[in-house]
């Protein structure tokens, strides 16, 4: 099987912190990780490779310190990797971000499956993976806590609030996963020299089939206008009372006196 994923680095939103002196975010230090969802990816995909043989490939679109999350995919286990960069594809919303990973796969070639993370943990938009599939005129699941693979068939389990749902769906096929689907394992020694020794290629502008209207902050017909952190929340109120009674039914004044309840 011929597998894609496509991995975003993120800063570690987990470690960024708001400073209450100037409402911003404080992201010095913070440091740069593989989004965790495409972890998961990544791991599924050589799960896949285990059982069925064949390469996967990690592709990144990003600044050139992107290719240190690329690293970490190939010490994981990941065969190939390739970094979409160049100055032309910055400020892309997820219109131009897809187009533009979606003109990558195509010259990569042959594809079974493309596997993407449900989200990124900094845009958290959800978006690029079923954009991606659209431009490539791809079937798509989204969610997706389980795969099986037959023949020309996948069968997967696409998670809901209630339950599961059980698709099948031929290749190729576009896949978001989520965080239930797999624990991803650490890089070995051996993987992590392996992807010290490797070159990973750079595709700039000029080696894809791109439109120059598509990419980029030009191809994005979203723009952000402002960017604020929200207010810090107010402390909350202990309610002092004589009996426990008093002080649900104090609540419940309180609830309702803010159309709450
Ligand atoms: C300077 C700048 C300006 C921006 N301006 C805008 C703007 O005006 N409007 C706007 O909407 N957004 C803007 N963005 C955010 C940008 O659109 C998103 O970071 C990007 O499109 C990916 O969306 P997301 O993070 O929500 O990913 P999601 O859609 O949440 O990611 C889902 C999955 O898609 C894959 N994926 C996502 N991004 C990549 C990538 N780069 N490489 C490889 N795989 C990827 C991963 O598998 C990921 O798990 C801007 C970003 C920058 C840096």
């Amino acid at each position: 099987m011929e597998i894609v994923v496509f991995v975003k680095q993120v800063p570690d939103t987990t470690e960024v912190k708001i400073d209450p002196q100037t409402n911003t975010l404080i992201r010095q230090g913070v440091p740069s990780i593989v989004n965790p969802f495409d972890k998961n990816a990544v791991e599924a995909a050589l799960q896949l490779k285990e059982k069925h043989g064949g390469k996967v490939t990690v592709v990144s679109m990003g600044p050139p310190q992107a290719k240190d999350a690329l690293k970490e995919c190939i010490a994981m286990g990941a065969d190939e990797a390739l970094l979409v960069s160049d100055r032309a594809f910055g400020g892309a919303d997820t219109l131009a971000t897809s187009y533009t990973l979606a003109a990558a796969a195509k010259k990569l070639g042959k594809v079974d499956m493309i596997i993407c993370g449900k989200q990124a943990i900094d845009g958290d938009t959800a978006q690029v993976g079923p954009e991606i599939a659209e431009h490539l005129g791809m079937p798509q699941v989204t969610y997706v806590a389980k795969i099986d693979v037959n023949g020309e068939t996948v069968r997967v389990e696409r998670e809901h609030e209630e339950g599961y749902e059980i698709i099948e769906v031929n290749m190729p096929v576009l896949l978001t996963v989520v965080k239930s689907i797999n624990e991803p394992r650490y890089p070995t020694v051996k993987g992590t020299m392996k992807a010290n020794r490797k070159e990973i290629p750079v595709w700039t502008v000029n080696d894809i089939e791109v439109d120059a209207e598509k990419i980029g902050l030009k191809g994005s017909p979203t723009q952000v206008r402002k960017i604020f952190t929200p207010k810090q929340r107010v402390q909350g109120e202990v309610i002092q009372a004589e009996t426990a009674r008093e002080a649900v039914a104090a609540l419940i004044q309180k609830l309702s006196d803010a159309k709450i309840v």
